[in-house]
């Protein structure tokens, strides 16, 4: 097993949200997590004789003051979340109770858990393997019904155990390959190149789908990436003020952790559409006259569906100029969804764009009056959500995954060329378990040094 420092310590942390709340719950790991507890809690049965998995009524009593009457479940290694001895108490939920509790327990020798030290525990413990326990992570901040049915499918652990077959096919190659260096004088061959050679492709064909597979992935975990651009005062930021005040749609702002600027998302019947560089829609016009065209192509880059505004009211050549440009940049399969806004201002109001822009999406609106709104919305969606529902395809959306699956693919090919040029036995074998490190470093069955474990448990929130 592998040993962090102080792993053997008992660790405690409040689980649920940080703040008030009806009810909190204060978890304990580690050897001594039922005695710790034991020490406090008054109840018909004590703690020590509380049958495993079960949660009975009892009093939280420090120094004779009841601090809380609680609800307490002891868990028993190894068959409890993080694979060891575990107490949860369920208190009130009041901030002071909450963290009176957890001073008592600190105080009774247990140490507060850093961020995602529960889970690192259960990994450490051989409950889940890393892909598994980033998933926790993805499930716990999943925003959106997709999110979610994503994250739960990698902690059930298909992502895992597809890698894994793959894996072990490679390594049943390595090792005949081994097998030959042993009999190196009678030049025998018992690994079939060709069949090596069939795997390789096979492999690396599954490798280029997961790797490409991210690109949905992140838009399913992140939210569906669309660029509003336009001239300056055509109304972009009307339009996506009135988006973001739909009343079915819910409004955040939020700063993720892979993120750097605060973007604004939107959630429509279970989809999460995150509109692109939205401060640089509120910028004065100005400014973005004076960044220029550059940064939209850029934003138009990144966006899986692209709203074009222009004027109702202006002339349909520079229109379609831009449009050719947004699709150069962003290729021909993304989306361009062209907005006539200011429909309020035409003075004949019917006015059929459809003609002047022979097989586009055109959707007249008035952001102001708020007309047509719904109309885009269901183009939105349309567009946006094409490809998304695949039920049989799994989707890779850990940046971290996809860098492993890089590097796979890379090997693949050194191994490949090897193959092709009469690469002596053990450089292949040598170039083969370099690969396998790397898929391993996926379900982090090999090489995972404290540093790196650190890294992927620490956005975790704490408690987790
Ligand atoms: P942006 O520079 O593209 O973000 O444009 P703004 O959203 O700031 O809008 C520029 C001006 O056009 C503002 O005065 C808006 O009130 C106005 N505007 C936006 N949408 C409409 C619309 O549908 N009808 C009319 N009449 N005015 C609009």
């Amino acid at each position: 097993m592998r040993h962090l420092a102080d792993f053997d310590d008992t660790i405690c942390a409040i689980s649920t949200a940080p703040g008030e709340g009806a009810i909190a719950i204060i978890r304990l790991s580690g050897q001594k997590a039922v005695s710790i507890a034991a020490e406090f809690i008054q109840s018909k049965k004590t703690l020590e004789s509380l049958e495993v998995n079960h949660q009975q009524f009892a009093r939280f009593v420090y120094q004779d003051e009841t601090i809380d009457e609680v609800m307490v479940s002891r868990f028993q290694a190894p068959k409890s979340y993080t694979g060891e001895d575990m107490v949860e108490v369920a208190c009130h939920g009041s901030v002071y109770i909450q963290h009176r509790i957890l001073q008592v327990f600190v105080g009774a020798g247990a140490r507060v858990a850093r961020p995602g030290e529960f889970t690192q525990r259960a990994f450490m413990n051989g409950k889940m393997d890393l892909s598994q326990a980033e998933a926790v992570a993805d499930l716990i901040s999943s925003r959106n019904r997709m999110a979610h049915k994503v994250a739960m499918r990698q902690m059930k652990g298909e992502f895992s155990s597809k890698l894994e077959q793959l894996r072990t096919r490679l390594m049943d190659f390595t090792s005949l390959i081994e097998l030959e260096l042993d009999f190196s004088e009678e030049d025998v061959e018992f690994a079939d190149r060709k069949q090596l050679f069939d795997l390789l492709a096979e492999i690396d064909k599954e490798v280029l789908s997961l790797s490409k597979s991210f690109e949905l992935g992140n838009a399913i975990k992140n939210g569906i990436p669309v660029a509003i651009v336009g001239e300056p005062n055509v109304g972009k930021s009307t339009l996506l003020n009135r988006l973001l005040n739909e009343d079915r749609a819910i409004v955040s702002e939020i700063a993720g952790t892979t993120r750097d600027v605060i973007e604004d998302t939107m959630v429509i019947d279970g989809y999460e559409f995150r509109f692109i560089d939205t401060a640089g829609i509120r910028e004065s016009t100005d400014e973005i006259e004076t960044k220029g065209i550059a940064l939209t192509l850029q934003k138009v880059s990144r966006a899986r569906v692209v709203l074009y505004l222009f004027d109702a009211r202006a002339d349909e050549t520079p229109v379609k100029e831009a449009l050719q440009k947004i699709r150069n940049e962003a290729g021909e399969e993304v989306p361009v969804i062209l907005v006539a806004n200011k429909v309020d201002l035409l003075e004949h109001a019917d006015k059929n764009y459809e003609q002047y822009f022979d097989g586009e999406d055109v959707i007249s609106i008035s952001a102001l009056e708020e007309r047509g709104i719904e109309v885009l919305i269901q183009k939105l969606v349309e567009h946006g959500t094409r490809g998304l529902e695949n039920e049989d395809q799994l989707l890779v959306t850990n940046i971290r995954h996809v860098e492993a699956l890089q590097h796979i693919h890379e090997g693949i090919e050194r191994i490949t060329e090897g193959l092709e040029n009469q690469l002596p036995g053990d450089l292949l074998s040598f170039e083969i378990r370099q690969v396998l490190d790397h898929i391993a470093d996926i379900t982090g069955q090999t090489i995972t040094p404290d540093d790196v474990l650190g890294h992927i448990f620490k956005n975790f929130c704490i408690g987790k």
